[in-house]
């Protein structure tokens, strides 16, 4: 274990960031990471629990005391054997130190204080080391199989699933609509919570381990009026995919954004969240776009409090919008937990991200009930929008009476999360559906992420909803354990 009382001696040391002045004028990464001393510092108060909880809060189960360990002991060789015990539960953790919301921290026992090992800054000073000293190196396989997988969409669960299989010895083709690899790593996340030479570095990686990537291919098929990012140049259907592949594996993710479908939802301006941030980070890759959705100088109203509404913040104040305001239909949670009652589980906490500390005022239980168009010039284009307070009771919402209010808005963005993966890719493989709209396949060790269809599986958003990156990856995993114990009747890939 770390140092025995460092727990009391070292106070939890959190990330720096570069001021809001400077950082909003560009689109780069403004954490500041630990340097080695202070992860150091920060490993020396882990206390190796007899129940680390944090390993079982963490989806990937990364094995957390250990690595906490080695960064204390802060050796070159100590720090080498650091990213390989991170590397033996998480593919990617440069993408997971960087954008993870740290559940492990959530349930670290130092967490009932109040202040848990910084084990997300401690993952992150790892990785950044391991790439900067050399340390992460393609793993081709010593013998191929001659089994050939296809992996349809080529977010984090689909790059797990395809290094994982390559390094089995498989011939895995990744197939992407989109013109670059990584999904809502890519064209999702906006550069400033990670910049994408990270999935550059890993793609290179997993070329070097024998993984064929085919970006512009669509497979199956889109409805025609889907919103949704897609360059595909070419389409495959299943059945082609199926008659050159042994497996599929569907990692498409689960791209259908929810609606807001009141008066006024046709007018231009009002867009959803994924129309507005892939955009941007195709434009800060270089890209040159006919028309980009900008927030120059505009009111601007994002609708949805999560991930992705906070990213539109973000990225509206890097455009220099003239106001962001974002609202969420739940009350305002309290500012602190109720320890007992939900560690070590992810708490319902109020949660300030950075990009609201860029600007941004934010309104809780309030539900918008038309967008206002406007006349003259303006006429066909959002002006405004009208909404009304709402009260929660016994988890049904009503209107609260009185509370109706009118809000000037050139810019809406609809940032409510996704209901599905996108319904005609599932009925091209002739894949049964959930209730949700997700494709249906449990995860048991025995026959997991298998669908109904022979030779198909699914993993990731796709399978599971809307749902956090070390997810996918945990997907990504399990279903090329999967995918190799049916092509060999056996695996020895971890799950
Ligand atoms: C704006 C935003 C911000 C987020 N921020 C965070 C965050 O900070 N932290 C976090 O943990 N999670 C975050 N998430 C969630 C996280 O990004 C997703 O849960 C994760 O990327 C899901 O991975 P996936 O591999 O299942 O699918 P995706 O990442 O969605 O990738 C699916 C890929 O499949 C491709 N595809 C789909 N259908 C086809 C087809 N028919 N043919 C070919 N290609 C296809 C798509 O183009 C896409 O590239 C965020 C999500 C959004 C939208
Ligand atoms: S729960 Fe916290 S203190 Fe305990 S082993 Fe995990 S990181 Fe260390």
């Amino acid at each position: 274990m770390g140092k025995v009382t460092g727990f009391i001696d070292f106070q939890r040391l959190e990330e720096g960031y570069e001021p809001v002045t400077k950082r909003v004028k560009n689109w780069k990464e403004f954490v500041i990471a630990l340097n080695a001393d202070q992860a150091k510092v920060q490993g020396a108060r882990c206390m190796d629990c007899g129940t680390p909880f944090c390993n079982s809060g963490c989806p990937v189960n990364n094995i957390i005391p250990d690595f906490n360990d080695l960064v204390y002991r802060g050796t070159p060789a100590d720090w080498r054997q650091a990213i390989d015990v991170l590397h033996q539960t998480n593919n990617f953790p440069e993408f997971t130190g960087r954008v993870c919301p740290a559940p492990c921290e959530a349930a670290c026992t130092l967490n009932v204080n109040d202040d848990p090992v910084g084990i997300k800054s401690i993952e992150h000073a790892i990785i950044d080391r391991a790439w900067a000293e050399g340390w992460v190196q393609p793993q081709p396989p010593a013998a191929k199989t001659g089994k050939r997988v296809a992996i349809v969409g080529s977010g984090p669960a689909g790059l797990a699933a395809a290094q994982q299989l390559a390094r089995a010895g498989h011939e895995v083709t990744v197939f992407e609509k989109n013109s670059r690899i990584g999904g809502l790593l890519r064209y999702g996340i906006p550069d400033f919570k990670m910049e994408k030479t990270h999935i550059d570095r890993r793609v290179d990686q997993m070329q070097a381990e024998g993984v064929t990537f085919r970006t512009g291919v669509l497979v199956g098929a889109l409805p025609a009026d889907a919103k949704i990012t897609n360059d595909a140049k070419e389409t495959v259907t299943p059945a082609q995919l199926l008659a050159e592949h042994d497996a599929v594996l569907l990692t498409g993710g689960a791209e259908t954004s929810r609606d807001l479908p009141v008066p006024g939802r046709e007018l231009d301006g009002v867009h959803f969240a994924m129309e507005f941030l892939p955009q941007q980070n195709k434009v800060v890759a270089g890209d040159k776009l006919k028309k980009q959705l900008r927030a120059d100088g505009k009111h601007v109203i994002v609708i949805g409090g999560g991930d992705t509404g906070s990213d539109c913040v973000g990225t509206s104040n890097r455009h220099g919008a003239a106001s962001v305001t974002q609202f969420e239909l739940m009350p305002m949670p309290p500012e602190q937990e109720n320890k007992p009652l939900t560690w070590p589980y992810w708490p319902s906490k109020l949660r300030t991200s950075t990009s609201h500390e860029e600007g941004c005022e934010r309104e809780f239980a309030i539900t918008t009930t038309a967008f206002v168009a406007g006349t003259g010039k303006d006429k066909g284009r959002v002006v405004g929008l009208k909404t009304a307070q709402v009260q929660w009771q016994a988890g049904r919402m009503s209107e609260v009476p009185g509370t109706q209010k009118e809000w000037k808005a050139d810019l809406v963005l609809l940032a409510m999360g996704f209901t599905a993966p996108v319904a005609t890719v599932l009925e091209a493989f002739g894949v049964d559906r959930d209730n949700r709209g997700n494709a249906r396949a449990h995860t048991e060790a025995q026959g997991g992420y298998a669908t109904n269809v022979a030779r198909v599986f699914a993993a990731g958003d796709m399978r599971r909803g809307q749902s956090l990156v070390v997810w996918a990856i945990r997907e990504g995993r399990q279903a090329a354990r999967a995918v190799d114990a049916f092509l060999m009747g056996t695996s020895s890939l971890p799950r």
